[in-house]
């Protein structure tokens, strides 16, 4: 059977296909039948271009709806669709060209003239330019059959150390996981989404996109996210998914507040952990209790806490039907209880490999198939019967002072919990006698006049010798990725030297 996601799509759509598909506030409302008509003429187009089933197709592209019809074209034609972060300068876009050797790039056209040159094997075109060439195309296409496991995108991990990895993704990790999302969350045709997140992402293409396009939904169609518009939208929207910074941004917006958020009936946050201070302020302001789920590039969406039932802040909830999740001891056994260890998980939504890495793959997994997420996680009983996932860290970020090891997260969250702080990251630095030291870099409130002394006989006392901060930093802003995830590295980095 066809287990192509686009004929999945297709199937889910609105009968008669006129209904509106994504409205630009201000902009044009595209219908169901013009994002489809649209993907088959960029499917001839990419085909003309010399594409084969099985080729991949590369874009660095700001995010217009022109993309998501060059997402689609490539699932119907059997290519495999290479989204890259709008921020990856020549350097990076040289390694991802090389590494996955793309038939076509579809770049910015600021950058036509320099990949062009460096590029010789692709068709290297604008996306005005690919537009132009689809324009006399055909609206329909046959959408090529593909293979659960057949590969519809590959994605590079954003590693912030070593070789970033493209995690190849195939039809059956996007269906499943979409089909999931869609139950779970209850999208249903009257849902209209506030789409504000990039769309070379998980978070903005897999998982907002195809819970919208699977149930008939609509969304609205922000190019970026900016906290004044979206409270002006948000009377127009059911449902918003965002980085946690949203939330935080929102906070912040004075005009913001209950009335703002009276028609929405979901707020999802993930792609990075959701501090319990923003749930609980979100809750107080508006009456609504944020939806945090987690997933991650290789593994799509793997936990989220409960459309009808308790939503408990700091914990990502339960696994989605069908996926497995343990937690596991240093050697890899299931840990008891409530036990701190590493995140594993197994099910239809995993990917099939690192690109080109046979070798890094098979590390990833263990024997019985569980992938090795990285992520230090523990279950904690959220008084819903079942416990609920508690992400404690990333294992790269796990600090080893003296030959113990300290989780960031235990330390953050009694940091954060003073007053006068705003957020803080806790991170291993280089200590001559201890290997690693614990340092804090910590936000404070504007006007608190918090100091290094009072952070540390705060936690004195409270948590073991060993994982009180040697150091305290003060800083303005914790440096982050576009997906709102803090850059742990960037500030090893910069607070190396005592
Ligand atoms: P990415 O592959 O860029 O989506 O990053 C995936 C990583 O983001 C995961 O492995 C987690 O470390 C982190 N992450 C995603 N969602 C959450 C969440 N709700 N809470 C904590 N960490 C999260």
């Amino acid at each position: 059977m066809d287990a192509n996601l686009y004929s999945l799509i297709e199937r889910h759509a609105p009968p008669g296909g006129n209904e509106p598909c994504l409205v630009e506030p201000g902009g044009p409302v595209v219908h169901y039948d013009d994002l489809f008509a649209m993907s088959a003429r960029v499917a001839h187009a990419l085909v003309a271009a010399g594409c084969e089933p099985g080729d991949r197709v590369a874009a660095q592209v700001d995010k217009h709806w022109h993309v998501l019809a060059l997402y689609l074209a490539c699932l119907r034609a059997g290519l495999v669709y290479l989204p890259l972060n709008t921020g990856y300068q020549r350097s990076e876009l040289e390694y991802f060209f090389a590494d996955a050797r793309p038939r076509v790039i579809v770049c910015q056209p600021d950058r036509l003239g320099t990949i062009a040159a460096g590029q010789r094997a692709a068709t290297v075109l604008t996306l005005a330019e690919l537009m132009d060439r689809a324009a006399s195309a055909p609206t329909a296409f046959a959408t090529v059959p593909r293979g659960a496991d057949d590969l519809a995108a590959i994605l590079y991990t954003s590693g912030t150390t070593g070789r970033s990895k493209g995690a190849m993704i195939t039809h059956r990790n996007l269906a499943s996981n979409a089909l999931a999302l869609v139950a779970e969350w209850g999208f249903t045709r009257g849902d209209v989404l506030l789409h504000a997140l990039p769309i070379y992402h998980v978070h903005g293409l897999f998982v907002a996109i195809h819970c919208v396009l699977l149930s008939g939904a609509r969304m609205l169609w922000l190019p970026k996210f900016d906290a004044q518009e979206v409270t002006a939208l948000l009377p127009r929207a059911t449902v918003m998914m965002g980085v946690p910074t949203f939330y935080t941004r929102l906070l912040g917006e004075p005009a913001f507040g209950r009335d703002a958020c009276a028609t929405i009936r979901l707020f999802v946050s993930g792609s990075a952990p959701l501090l319990a201070e923003t749930f609980e302020a979100f809750e107080a302001r508006t009456g609504q209790a944020i939806l945090e789920r987690y997933g991650m590039t290789e593994a799509g969406m793997i936990t989220s806490n409960p459309l009808t039932g308790p939503r408990r802040a700091g914990t990502v909830g339960t696994p989605l039907p069908g996926i497995e999740v343990r937690i596991v001891d240093e050697q890899g056994t299931p840990c008891a209880d409530e036990a701190i260890g590493g995140v594993e998980v197994r099910g239809p939504n995993i990917f099939a490999g690192y690109w080109q890495m046979p070798e890094k793959t098979r590390a990833e997994f263990t024997a019985d198939g569980y992938f090795k997420t990285g992520d230090i996680g523990q279950w904690v009983d959220a008084g819903a019967g079942t416990p609920y996932l508690r992400i404690v860290g990333r294992a790269k970020d796990l600090i080893i002072t003296g030959g113990l090891n300290v989780y960031p997260k235990e330390i953050e969250e009694r940091i954060d919990a003073l007053d006068g702080v705003v957020e803080s990251a806790v991170v291993g630095v280089p200590d001559a006698d201890f290997g690693e030291a614990v340092a804090a870099v910590v936000v404070r409130r504007g006007g608190a006049a918090l100091t290094e002394a009072q952070v540390i006989a705060a936690l004195t006392g409270e948590i073991a010798r060993f994982k009180v901060p040697k150091r305290v930093i003060f800083v303005d802003d914790l440096p982050r990725n576009a997906m709102g995830k803090v850059q742990k590295a960037v500030l090893r980095d910069r607070f190396a030297a005592p």
